[in-house]
């Protein structure tokens, strides 16, 4: 699509050669680039505005709040909150889900409760919930995942029960590139009366989101897979919950009233912002919202996305030393694309891929036990954003054509 092409000019690092090739990014579901705008915003409000929120008085300390809350207001109106202050930011989707379990978790869940995952995870919405398993001795039971790398549904009306107090998913495998069917997992929780925790680190970017749709409680993403800065993402708490809800970090900034022995905080958000937050950041991700809402119909971009995909997976289809992770048909819609090409380990894939200006990511994506239970070590990931080109797919086709004889 033209339109998503022109905008490319504005990513500067998309104009570099790498290896005497023009640049093909094709690593977007690690992070994406940053158009000129965000990063103009960034260094815009180090040279213009910069001061410690909240605590001062002075000019500066007054935009520098005003500049904050704004990008706060952004997002919330991106996920469809319905209050700014459900919006909580956080260092990334792994901070925001160890923020839940160290606080809602930690408290509410006790011995013999439940928690429910996919297997699909990535290791940031597995680990935190394996150490409150431990703690509480709580149970995790997971949604297994099917040979073609779809969840299996069958077994939800059994593996839910009256003990299920926690759900927590990812709405998009990073792994594999599943879409998850999250509303119906959502309707099972809220039956037996489950919290709900959505990984939105692959969704956020590419489609539109509404959190009071969803229904959820707990909603995490990283700014850095959207075009924004790196250190800086957000937790969406259910506003009914901000009472019962202790806070993860204490500290400055947080307080109503302090004495020697205890202390009362102010309301969300500042409750769950203790300490000098990512000021900058939050600014950069309110820029690259601006960005998206601006330039990015979602509905266009899944359609451009599944060109790209499509294109990619009828090229790597047509070659039989090359496997595809997951289901197939279904990844077409998608933006990303798992394969492995017989005889070339992952990593050798991506230092040829790389030889050739292609930026690919190779591993178990932060998802092993899901990649040992499928019969596999490593996979080359290749994943898309808008700026990407079907000429840039014909690229990546023809570099995987040459690795069989290039590491024959
Ligand atoms: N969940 C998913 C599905 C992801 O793709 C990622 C990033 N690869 C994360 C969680 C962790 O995100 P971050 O490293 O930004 O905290």
């Amino acid at each position: 699509m033209k339109q998503f092409n022109r905008l490319r000019n504005d990513f500067p690092i998309l104009q570099q050669m790498i290896n005497q090739h023009p640049l093909c990014y094709l690593d977007n579901a690690s992070t994406t680039q940053k158009p000129q705008q965000v990063l103009d915003a960034i260094m815009h409000f180090y040279c213009t505005s910069n001061a410690n929120i909240y605590r001062g008085a002075h000019t500066f300390a007054e935009q520098a709040t005003t500049l904050y809350e704004q990008a706060r207001q952004k997002v919330a109106q991106f996920i469809g909150a319905q209050d700014p202050t459900e919006v909580i930011f956080t260092r990334g989707t792994t901070e925001s889900i160890n923020f839940v379990a160290g606080t809602w978790a930690a408290e509410y869940i006790k011995a013999g409760d439940e928690i429910v995952v996919t297997e699909l995870e990535h290791h940031s919405n597995l680990l935190p919930w394996q150490r409150i398993a431990r703690q509480k001795g709580a149970r995790l039971k997971f949604i297994p995942v099917l040979p073609d790398g779809t969840l299996n549904f069958s077994v939800l009306d059994t593996l839910f029960t009256k003990k299920t107090k926690l759900v927590a998913v990812t709405q998009v495998s990073d792994a594999l590139g599943t879409h998850n069917a999250i509303d119906k997992i959502i309707d099972y929780a809220r039956a037996v009366g489950a919290k709900v925790l959505i990984d939105a680190a692959q969704s956020v970017p590419h489609q539109a989101i509404n959190v009071d749709t969803l229904d959820c409680d707990f909603l995490a993403f990283s700014a850095h897979k959207m075009l924004g800065p790196t250190g800086i993402g957000v937790l969406y708490i259910k506003k009914e919950l901000h009472d019962i809800i202790s806070p993860y970090t204490e500290g400055g900034g947080m307080v109503f009233e302090a004495d020697w022995q205890k202390a009362e905080w102010l309301p969300s958000p500042q409750k769950f912002e203790a300490g000098t937050p990512p000021i900058a950041q939050a600014i950069g991700l309110g820029a690259a919202i601006d960005y998206l809402t601006k330039n990015v119909d979602f509905t266009k971009l899944q359609t451009y996305e599944a060109q790209l995909s499509t294109r990619l997976i009828d090229g790597l289809s047509a070659m039989p030393q090359v496997k595809i992770l997951g289901p197939v048909e279904e990844l077409k819609k998608g933006h990303l694309v798992s394969f492995m090409v017989d005889g070339v380990h992952a990593h050798d894939g991506v230092a040829y891929c790389d030889s050739k200006g292609i930026s690919l990511r190779a591993g178990h994506h932060c998802a092993q036990p899901l990649a040992k239970k499928l019969g596999y070590h490593s996979s080359l990931r290749a994943s898309f954003y808008f700026y990407n080109t079907i000429q840039e797919v014909d690229k990546l086709i023809d570099a995987v054509a040459e690795l069989s004889h290039h590491f024959k």
